[in-house]
C-alpha cells in the first residue's frame, strides 16, 4: 500500500526492455547515439513541433534548473507559486544554475495555481526600481500542480497571455506532464506551445521511467546555450544511449499515455472510495495525487498496517479525533486490490 510518491513504484517493463535492447555493441557518447535521433524525431512528432530542440537529463530538478537558466538572466526573477517545486523542493538549484536569479511568488501560501490577476500583480511589483531591483524574468507553471490539480487549457493560455503581454517566456514544469494531459484529454501541443509555453520539463521518471526527463524548447534558438549549460553543469551523460533508450521505450506505442491513464484511474478509484467514507479533500483531486483529511486514529491504523504515505500538515502525536491531511500519490503500477485493501483499513473493516 504505497502512496508516498509516484517515484516509489517500479519502472515500466517497456522502459527496461528498451534499455536492454540498447545494451548491444558500441554507440557514440554524449547524445550522439542513434536512439537520441529517434527520441528527438518522436518528441517533435508528438508535440507537432518539427523545429523543437530536445534534450535529456536524469532528474526533474536538472530539467527545471537548466531550462530556466537558459530562459533567464542572473539579474532577473522567475515567477511561480509559493508551493512550486522550483521554490520549495530543489534546494535553490534554479537560483544556483541561473547564476543567482530570484524567485517571485505569484500565489499565496497553500494556493495551488497562479491566476492571471495574481501573476500580473506579481509582475507589476518587479522592475519598478530601475537598476536596483530584480528585472522581470520567466514565468514557471507546474502542470499537474503540486497540489494535484490541473490547469485547464483556458487557464494555461490566460497565464501565458499575461506573460506575453510583458514579453516574458513561459516554462512548464511537467514532472507529471502526461497525467495532466490525460486528465485534460488534450494533445501535448495544446498543453504547451499552442497555449503559449516556450519550454517544457517533460517528465518521464514519475510515470514509469528509471530516471529521465526531456527538456523541450519550441524555439531552437535556445539549443546551443542549453547544450553548453548542461555540459557545464555536469549533466551531459557520457553513456547517453541509456537515457535515450528509456525515453524511447516510454514513448513507443502509447506506453506513456497508458501508464498515466492507469495512475489517474488508480487515483480516481482511491479518491472515490475515500469520498464514500466521508473524507474531504483540500484540493479537488484531478490527476494522480490527492490531499485528504482523515482523523489521526485512521492514519495510525493505516500506517500501523503497513501503508506508506506522507502526512502533510501534522504528525501522529495528538488527539486521535483531530483531522490530519495526508498526501496520497498513485502510480501506474498500483492495482485495485491494494487500493481496496487501503480503503477497507480506512473504513475500519
Ligand atoms: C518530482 C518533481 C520534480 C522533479 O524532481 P526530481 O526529484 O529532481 O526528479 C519537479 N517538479 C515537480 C512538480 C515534481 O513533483
Amino acid at each position: 500500500m504505497h502512496f508516498a510518491s509516484d517515484n516509489s513504484g517500479a519502472a515500466l517493463p517497456e522502459v527496461l526492455a528498451a534499455i536492454t535492447e540498447a545494451n548491444d555493441g558500441y554507440a557514440m557518447g554524449y547524445g550522439d547515439d542513434v536512439e537520441m535521433t529517434q527520441v528527438t524525431a518522436k518528441i517533435r512528432k508528438i508535440f507537432e513541433a518539427p523545429e523543437a530542440a530536445v534534450y535529456l537529463v536524469s532528474t526533474g530538478t536538472t530539467a527545471n534548473s537548466l531550462a530556466l537558466a537558459t530562459l533567464c538572466d542572473p539579474w532577473q526573477t522567475i515567477f511561480c507559486t509559493e508551493v512550486a517545486h522550483i521554490h520549495k523542493d530543489e534546494c535553490n538549484a534554479p537560483e544556483f544554475y541561473t547564476g543567482g536569479a530570484k524567485l517571485t511568488l505569484a500565489a499565496d501560501k497553500d494556493v495551488d495555481k497562479m491566476t492571471p490577476a495574481s501573476l500580473r500583480a506579481a509582475i507589476e511589483v518587479e522592475e519598478t526600481r530601475g537598476v536596483h531591483g530584480p528585472q522581470r524574468g520567466p514565468v514557471s507553471i507546474t502542470q499537474v500542480t503540486e497540489y494535484g490539480t490541473v490547469y485547464t487549457l483556458a487557464e494555461l493560455t490566460a497565464l501565458c497571455d499575461v506573460a506575453k503581454s510583458y514579453d516574458l517566456p513561459v516554462h512548464l514544469d511537467g514532472a507529471r506532464f502526461t497525467n495532466a494531459m490525460v486528465a485534460l484529454g488534450c494533445t501535448p501541443a495544446e498543453m504547451t506551445w499552442k497555449a503559449g509555453v516556450d519550454a517544457v520539463s517533460f517528465g518521464g521518471t514519475k510515470n514509469g521511467c528509471m530516471g529521465v526527463e526531456a527538456v523541450i524548447f519550441f524555439d531552437p534558438k535556445h539549443a546551443w546555450e542549453f547544450e553548453l549549460r548542461r555540459k557545464r553543469g555536469g549533466h551531459l551523460f557520457s553513456k547517453h544511449r541509456y537515457l535515450s533508450a528509456q525515453m524511447l521505450g516510454y514513448l513507443q506505442d502509447d506506453v506513456w499515455i497508458e501508464a498515466a491513464t492507469k495512475a489517474n484511474a488508480n487515483a480516481a478509484h482511491l479518491a472515490g472510495g475515500l469520498r464514500a467514507l466521508g473524507a474531504t479533500f483540500k484540493y479537488p483531486p484531478q490527476a494522480n495525487m490527492m490531499f485528504v483529511a482523515l482523523p489521526r486514529a485512521t492514519h495510525k491504523r493505516l500506517l500501523d498496517a503497513g501503508a506508506v504515505y506522507h502526512l502533510w500538515d501534522g504528525t501522529l502525536e495528538g488527539d486521535d479525533a483531530e483531522m490530519v491531511t495526508a498526501r496520497l500519490v498513485c502510480d501506474w503500477s498500483l492495482n485495485k486490490e491494494v487500493i481496496d485493501q487501503f480503503l477497507d483499513l480506512a473504513a475500519g473493516k
